[in-house]
């Protein structure tokens, strides 16, 4: 199976009742090829209507992130993901359910992009892959590995955003945490 077909099978998923809110399941941007997958938890409205990760207020401050860690506007060196794949209404409750029944998606592009290196964004995916229930403050210095990766933990740039956004005073740290993750 390739990406495209994952993605075809996917976009028609009816596994969870997450599948009546969706306009479009969201799949991914970037580059297959790279070295280092991005993956957030689960698209908003923008990227529900957009049918692509991180096109909103989150995915502003991504791009950022991006350019102040690697210094390219482009998304040559990064594959951008997240865990569920169709639209959670923001303040929802995350259950677990929707990430199990998208865990195999996730898995299967995983073991196609094969990355050295997955930045995880925010708590809530990075304590669903890694199995604990640690913050990300103290899961961000330490090395996890994932299914033949490295995993990486940061903050999720929707928290950056609710604290200023580039001005955040955690957005250096993250900066560096992407760096850390090119060079893993
Ligand atoms: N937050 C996420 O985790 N993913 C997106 O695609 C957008 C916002």
């Amino acid at each position: 199976m390739n990406l495209q077909e994952l993605e075809n099978i996917a976009a028609k998923c009816e596994l969870c009742n997450l599948y009546k809110g969706r306009n479009k399941a969201v799949f991914a941007k970037g580059n297959p090829e790279a070295n280092m997958m991005i993956c957030g938890m689960c698209p908003g409205p923008d990227e529900n209507r957009m049918g692509s990760p991180f096109v909103g207020k989150a995915g502003e401050i991504l791009d950022a992130l991006i350019y102040n860690a690697f210094g390219t506007r482009d998304y040559s060196n990064v594959y951008i993901t997240n865990l569920v794949k169709c639209f959670v209404p923001p303040g929802q409750k995350l259950e677990e359910v929707w990430m199990c029944n998208c865990l195999p998606y996730f898995m299967i592009q995983l073991g196609i992009v094969n990355p050295r290196t997955i930045i995880t964004l925010g708590k809530d995916v990075s304590n669903f892959l890694l199995d604990s229930t640690d913050s990300v403050g103290s899961m961000r210095n330490r090395t996890h590995r994932y299914a033949g990766s490295k995993i990486i933990v940061t903050y999720h740039p929707s928290y950056l955003a609710r604290g200023g956004g580039v001005n955040h005073k955690d957005f250096g740290k993250v900066v560096q945490d992407f760096q850390k993750a090119g060079v893993e």
